[in-house]
């Protein structure tokens, strides 16, 4: 979700840790919440889709969860795309702010390389 930081005497809308309001010089804040990003922020979804004698086929995971970094005070939404009908099978990671919506990482490639290049880091 963004905090929309706006001078409480003029309107204007200000950065966060502006002390001050550049236009007018007012120190009131007006503190609200933009609609707009904050729809997606809260619903978590698992998906599989299993088929007999192949099992799980395709799975999407879309999450959210604390970010490593501190910066990201909110955390982090996770939308992970895994489709093992493919040959090879494909991994598909994308990583975004979930207070500003930028992608902080991402990731696409085979399954079987991400599981490698998983087992390098540890
Ligand atoms: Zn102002």
């Amino acid at each position: 979700m963004t905090t929309v930081i706006k001078c409480g005497n003029c309107g204007e809308i200000l950065y966060e840790g502006v002390r001050v309001c550049p236009k007018c010089g007012s120190s009131k804040k007006d503190y609200s919440v933009s609609a707009k990003s904050g729809i997606s922020v809260s619903t978590d979804m698992k998906m599989k889709h299993k088929r007999v004698g192949k099992g799980t086929i395709h799975e999407e995971v879309n999450r959210h969860k604390k970010s490593a970094d501190s910066k990201l005070t909110k955390g982090v939404r996770e939308i992970i795309t895994i489709d093992r009908e493919k040959k090879p099978s494909t991994w598909d990671q994308t990583v975004t702010d979930a207070e500003s919506g930028e992608i902080t990482h991402e990731e696409h490639t085979t399954l079987k390389e991400h599981n490698e290049s998983k087992k390098h880091r540890n």
